[in-house]
């Protein structure tokens, strides 16, 4: 075999896992902009606490790390903390051991930053808005973020005709659907559930229509998300037969292959965690070993100050005062936060 065919050739397991890597991230729900979605969520039975039977949500959960290798550059890892795989994964999580750095790189920062602009003379309201701006900013850039939960729910979507009125149907007579997997924070599924519990209705076995605003930026479509329960015309009360074909596909579901729509869950061993962390905090852990070689020295402060307001640098090129946009996922809390204990965790002297 000729030397790039041995070097590039992936294995295929089974033609079942290529289909699903082929097809990459279409069972990821994505929101829409200006779009209405109606959804279903499926359910199982299960026992809660007390021994009675209940209706639970088809979901995992997981604790994301989201990272940032490079400033503008984002991935994430389920947090490795208690994960043990026979010579690859001890249960310890070098990504958690970094989130102090992180908060000290941030705090840093911050010290940088304020004397900086107190040097200007900035006072008051100024100082406050910029420290504010530069909170914001310093969040965004968080090297690793303590882990945080997540829900990866599967709901079904059906498609919507043109007019976003009703349901498209097959050449079975039958709304067409996709099982898609929601991913939300503990916020997000908060909302959601609130909604049907103020409409005195299960959310589990429920429909509802999503409804999103026409918005520049995903994250901005994401959280305009307005969730109305669907009570009277409910699909699997309109058609005969819906009820059971999206059982059969339920029943079919399994969570291999998540991880091509949520690379979080590609994971990894405790070696490759520590070795990213190593190349990710490469300039503070030698700064930490010797204070002399500095960090984040005025050469690079173009980068990582937001714009002194009042203050002609022509050759600027850090993110403008007030663009507050998230480079990243969704997800309510952390990155794009300007409360640090959303990526930190509860840490002392804020
Ligand atoms: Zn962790």
């Amino acid at each position: 075999m000729n030397n790039f065919i041995n070097a590039a050739k992936r294995p295929v397991e089974s033609i079942e896992t290529f289909l699903r890597d082929a097809a990459d991230n279409t069972i990821k729900y994505k929101p829409e902009a200006g779009k209405k979605h109606w959804v279903y969520f499926p359910y199982q039975m299960g026992t809660n606490e007390n021994g009675e039977t209940v209706k639970e949500p088809i979901a995992i959960m997981g604790r994301v790390h989201e990272l940032r290798p490079e400033p503008n550059k984002y991935e994430a890892c389920i947090c490795l903390d208690g994960i043990v795989i026979d010579g690859e994964n001890d249960g310890t999580c070098p990504f958690c051991d970094r989130v102090n750095d992180s908060f000290s790189i941030y705090r840093y920062k911050m010290d940088k930053a304020v004397e900086k602009a107190e040097k200007r003379n900035m006072v008051g309201d100024e100082l406050e808005e910029y420290k504010k701006n530069s909170s914001r900013k310093f969040m965004e850039e968080t090297p690793v973020s303590k882990a945080k939960p997540y829900l990866y729910m599967l709901i079904v979507q059906f498609k919507m005709d043109a007019q976003q009125r009703g349901l498209e149907t097959g050449p079975d007579g039958l709304p067409v659907f996709e099982l898609k997997v929601m991913k939300l924070s503990d916020k997000g599924i908060a909302k959601i559930r609130e909604t049907f519990i103020n409409s005195n209705i299960e959310f589990e076995g429920s429909e509802a229509i999503f409804k999103y605003d026409n918005k520049e930026n995903a994250m901005l479509v994401a959280g305009s998300r307005v969730v109305s329960p669907v009570f009277q015309g409910k699909a699997l009360d309109s058609y005969k037969g819906l009820r059971e074909a999206i059982e059969a596909a339920v029943a079919k579901w399994d969570w291999e292959g998540i991880q091509a729509a949520f690379p979080e869950w590609k994971g990894c061993t405790v070696e490759q965690a520590k070795a990213k962390c190593d190349k990710i905090f490469h300039a503070w852990d030698a700064y930490q070993e010797n204070p002399a070689v500095g960090f984040l020295e005025d050469k690079d402060e173009k980068t990582t100050n937001p714009a002194l307001p009042g203050v002609n640098t022509p050759t600027e090129t850090s993110t403008p005062v007030g663009d507050t946009t998230p480079k990243m996922g969704f997800g309510n809390a952390g990155f794009g936060s300007v409360d640090p204990n959303a990526a930190f965790g509860n840490m002392p002297n804020l």
